[in-house]
């Protein structure tokens, strides 16, 4: 697939954007209909939106993506196109307005081709929790592509566009990217406005890209990030520099090798992270080997912390405003009506266990307690962070799984996210990029952990192993 890049550079050049729109179309319904990646494809906004850019283009406007396709996850509102987060409870609905991560994509000629699949509300790591069926992983199709922004990360790996926009709540980025072989930023808490992101778990979503190339994610996120007043928790600069200094490289830079980061993983990840960690070195890092032993109980608060948050911010979807109503006999049998009819089983799992950790009598045992542990892993990170550039582990603990192995058990789902949840609780941001292979021939992501606002620093790292990797 041409990079984002490269189409951006060409169509700048004068060729038309329309070229581009056709064979991300011709490649979305070459393969969609098997692997279930776009919920809903927009065929004519998409050539709409190609002729704009040809427009803006002859008018002399420069245009960072221009005419460069994107895959978006369907719970990024995008006015009067079905945004459903997957799930039965929005079927039919069309926002009123658009998010700010996709106005500022189309502010910079990207072309919206449309949503794509999840786990209804971002809640899971698989697909399997969609309403309308898994994604198949595009490199072994019995396999799941990771989640919750399955869609996403399958949209780059089948080819079909070159860059997608998912969301990363405890690792809903970078895990998918790890599975299908693709690169996934999860950024800075408040670096990427979440305006027009259906909320999750507030204090915990962030948006992020996902590209084939670590220049192509860099771009994309430089175009989305950056303040929005629309977001009350949004950071007050301005988006950052990172394509300037994708060859910064890690000389000198000291990168801590995290045992709980790595710890668990199948060997064949082990080997991988230890295969990058001498690429660093060879590179001119210094490695440090470290324990921090706090993030081992990330995992434990984050499944307290978000659903609490989940079950607030879905009492919203109560059959008054937003789409699915089941009539009852009044009001209040019509909200359980619908409730029960438009939730699926694990969002109803997370409603009820963050309805009970917040209840009079448990809030101090369970959510207050997991706050304190959240306050742990960050003051752990900035430990660390006096004394490493960056932490280097898995992203996941094994290659892409195959359907239906983790259904049955929760928490074996769950522990999937053992190793990203940490980034979520401290709002640092973290990067997954494809480093080896493992079982079955499948690709293996390895991470990169920074401090705050260390986006760039990180990237160029991502960079040298994306070198190593492609010279092999
Ligand atoms: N898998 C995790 C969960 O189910 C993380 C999801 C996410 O990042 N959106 O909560």
């Amino acid at each position: 697939m041409t990079s984002a890049h490269d189409i951006a550079a060409r169509v700048a050049a004068g060729s038309s954007a329309t070229t581009e729109v056709e064979t991300s179309l011709a490649a979305i319904s070459q393969r969609n209909a098997e692997l279930n990646v776009f919920l809903y494809v927009d065929e004519e906004g998409a050539r709409a939106a190609a002729h704009q850019v040809d427009e803006r283009i002859a008018r002399g406007e420069k245009l960072p993506l221009a005419g460069v396709p994107v895959a978006l996850k369907d719970n990024l509102c995008t006015e009067g196109i079905p945004t459903t987060c997957s799930s039965k409870i929005l079927e039919g609905w069309r926002p009123p307005y658009t998010a700010t991560v996709v106005e500022r994509l189309l502010a910079a000629g990207a072309i919206p081709m449309g949503k794509t699949n999840l786990d209804e509300f971002a809640m899971g790591s698989s697909t399997e929790n969609s309403a309308f069926g898994p994604t198949l992983n595009p490199l072994d199709p019995r396999r799941v592509p990771g989640g919750s922004s399955g869609g996403s990360a399958a949209a780059i790996a089948a080819g079909m566009t070159p860059i997608s926009l998912g969301s990363d709540t405890g690792g809903s980025i970078r895990q998918p990217a790890a599975l299908c072989g693709v690169v996934g930023i999860k950024p800075t808490y408040g670096l990427v406005s979440r305006y027009g992101v259906i909320a999750f778990a507030s204090s915990l979503d962030q948006v992020g890209p996902f590209a084939a190339n670590v220049a192509d994610a860099a771009l994309t996120l430089e175009v989305i990030a950056g303040h929005d007043r629309m977001d009350s928790t949004s950071l007050p600069e301005t988006s950052p520099s990172l394509v300037a200094h994708l060859k910064d490289g890690v000389a000198g830079r000291r990168v801590g090798y995290v045992k709980e980061l790595v710890d668990g993983s199948d060997p064949d990840v082990a080997a991988a992270v230890a295969a990058a960690v001498e690429v660093l070195r060879a590179q001119g890092a210094t490695i440090v080997e470290m324990s921090i032993p706090e993030l081992q109980l990330g995992l434990s608060a984050y499944y307290l912390i978000a659903p609490a948050e989940a079950s607030s911010n879905l009492a919203r979807y109560d059959g008054v405003r937003f789409g699915l109503r089941v009539d009852g006999d009044d009001v209040a049998g019509m909200n359980e009506a619908t409730r029960t009819a438009g939730f699926g089983a694990e969002v109803k799992r997370r409603i009820m266990l963050g309805t009970y950790a917040l209840s009079a009598g448990y809030f101090d045992a369970y959510y207050g307690q997991a706050l304190k542990v959240r306050t742990l892993t960050i003051n752990a990170f900035q430990k660390a962070y006096a004394d490493v550039d960056f932490l280097i582990g898995a992203t996941t603990p094994s290659v892409a799984f195959p359907f239906g192995s983790k259904t049955k058990d929760p928490m074996a789902m769950y522990l999937n996210d053992v190793f990203t949840i940490p980034s979520n609780l401290a709002g640092d941001p973290a990067v997954s990029v494809p480093f080896g292979r493992g079982e079955a021939n499948l690709p293996i992501g390895v991470q990169l952990l920074g401090p705050g606002r260390s986006e760039a620093g990180l990237l160029a790292a991502a960079q040298v192993l994306e070198d190593a990797e492609r010279a092999r």
